[in-house]
């Protein structure tokens, strides 16, 4: 069984992008649609654009924040028209399909599109696991959004033909949904320790955050580093091998 590939679109200001990345998605076997904060919809001109793909619109989802779109994913990769720093790690298209089929076996993932005018913002960034570049002429890499939709989703057609039976994980990942319960438990055991001040830079925050969104924890992980905080809180009064998970217990040890 795999999970359905999400295609998640930000802010898109032209209803008529959306329409074109629902035609897109569908023409390549996908249907799962997420828009977050669109500016019209739903519009006659997305349903226009959508050609045969209207059930895509008719069944998309739409968000009031990122967050939400991608609660439950295991993998978030942004898609970026510019090369950003080495703070992301950044896949190519290919290598983006690759690890995103491997990881669909085991949870849902999601592939998020930014606004036209200006992309995704960096706090949307720091939701990702990594980020895609399409290569383009480096003069005018910006695409269309809605025929980056179609590139990146081309490309995981093409990798669904030639993908070897993937290699199952030992845990499934664990979900931002979680990863962000994860960053408030451990934000109150740094204000509380000092380390950080609670007026202070979101700057360390964010690159905590990079930090640990670029290790792609897995489930158990992700339980005993709340089980770390949960024991700094209280004193040290927790011990590894209290953690009720077994297999946690195995690597604390
Ligand atoms: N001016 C913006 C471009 C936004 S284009 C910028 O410089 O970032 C709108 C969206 O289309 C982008 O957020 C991204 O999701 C996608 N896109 C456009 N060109 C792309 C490229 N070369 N590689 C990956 N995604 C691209």
């Amino acid at each position: 069984m795999t999970f359905p590939i999400r295609f998640v679109l930000c802010e898109t200001s032209h209803p008529g992008n959306i329409g074109a990345a629902a035609r897109a998605i569908k023409t390549m076997g996908f249907s799962d649609l997420v828009l977050v904060n669109p500016q019209e919809f739903p519009s006659r001109e997305a349903d226009a654009r959508a050609s045969s793909a209207v059930d895509v619109l008719i069944q998309a989802r739409v968000e009031s924040s990122l967050e939400n779109a991608i609660a439950d994913c295991g993998l978030v990769v942004g898609t970026s028209a510019r090369r950003r720093s080495t703070r992301w790690p950044e896949l190519d298209p290919r290598e983006c399909a690759t690890e995103v089929l491997k990881v669909s076996t085991v949870s849902p993932v999601a592939i998020v599109f930014g606004t036209e005018r200006s992309g995704l913002e960096n706090e949307q960034m720091d939701l990702c696991n990594a980020l895609v570049h399409i290569p383009a002429n480096p003069d005018y890499s910006s695409l269309n959004m809605a025929a980056a939709v179609q590139l990146i989703a081309y490309e995981l057609r093409m990798a669904q033909g030639e993908s070897d039976p993937p290699q199952l994980p030992e845990f499934p990942p664990a979900t931002a949904g979680d990863m962000e319960l994860f960053y408030e438990h451990l934000w109150r055991v740094l204000v509380a320790s000092g380390f950080l001040k609670p007026d202070n830079p979101r700057q360390l925050r964010r690159k905590l955050r990079r930090l640990f969104n670029r290790a792609r924890l897995d489930e158990n992980e992700l339980k005993i580093l709340r089980g770390v905080l949960s024991s700094v809180e209280q004193g040290g009064t927790i011990e590894a091998d209290q953690q009720d998970e077994a297999a946690g217990r195995r690597q604390c040890s």
